[in-house]
């Protein structure tokens, strides 16, 4: 079992399954959404995601009309993201996770946008 949380805690998760694997993208989407160097996400089951507070402190922000991204309106942490035309399918943003395994990321994509002084095993 996965558990995480939002950076002021009103927004908790749980998922009722492993992750299985983890991606890092480098996408100019995934910086900007994230502040940072790359997005580090998994694709989960959403029928096994849960979330156990805060759900009325989640918006969603469409940015293409396809791919909505779910962050806390109180403090902006970004929790996940789905495509409108993969319903089962979200994608955590690991850095919200606080307890349960998190592999290495197996993925990279948008190499192009990964900064040279960046280095992360293949
Ligand atoms: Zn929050
Ligand atoms: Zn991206």
């Amino acid at each position: 079992m996965i558990e995480g949380q939002c950076l002021c805690g009103l927004v908790t998760y749980r998922y009722h399954a492993e992750i299985e694997k983890t991606i890092i993208c480098y996408c100019k989407h995934c910086q900007r959404a994230q502040g940072s160097l790359f997005g580090w996400n998994s694709p989960l089951d959403k029928s096994k995601f849960e979330i156990s507070s805060g759900i009325k402190f989640l918006k969603e922000y469409f940015h293409s009309p396809y791919k909505a991204r779910v962050f806390c309106q109180e403090c902006g942490s970004p929790i996940y993201s789905y495509r409108v035309d993969l319903p089962d399918v979200i994608r955590l943003r690991l850095g919200t996770v606080t307890s349960g395994q998190l592999p290495a990321p197996t993925e990279q994509a948008y190499l192009e946008y990964k900064p040279s002084f960046l280095h992360i095993d293949e």
